[in-house]
């Protein structure tokens, strides 16, 4: 069995985190390594890796991230926006193969990312 990834070691309470919002299917807490005032990351409880890892049965649950996004969003009062990013793979620099997106707000964010 491989090692479970540090996100699912989170939903299981294992590690601690501060959670900040949380339903049937996702979990979204703070990064601790936060690059802009508002940093979340935010998961399905349902082990995926990556965006690679998705298939057709799983859409559901990654349409349902993306309305928590926005939910998490109102509830922060994120008016002036926010940027939503998931890394897939060596070059996108994903380092926890469970599928997560950041959630990222509280200042300008530069396009195209470096
Ligand atoms: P990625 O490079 O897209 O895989 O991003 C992984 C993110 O998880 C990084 O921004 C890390 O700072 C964050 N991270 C790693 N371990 C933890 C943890 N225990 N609690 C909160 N965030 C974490």
């Amino acid at each position: 069995m491989a090692e479970p990834t540090i996100f699912k070691r989170i939903i299981d309470r294992e590690i601690p985190a501060k959670i900040v919002y949380e339903d049937d299917f996702c979990l979204a807490f703070e990064d601790i390594n936060p690059r802009a005032p508002v940093h979340l990351i935010l998961i399905p409880k349902q082990e995926i890796a990556s965006v690679d890892a998705i298939s057709p049965e799983d859409v559901p649950v990654v349409g349902h991230l993306l309305l928590a996004a926005r939910t998490i969003a109102q509830q922060l009062g994120l008016t002036n926006g926010y940027r939503l990013v998931t890394n897939c793979g060596k070059d996108a620099g994903q380092e926890v193969m469970h599928l997560h997106f950041h959630l990222l707000a509280g200042r300008p964010f530069s396009w195209p990312p470096g």
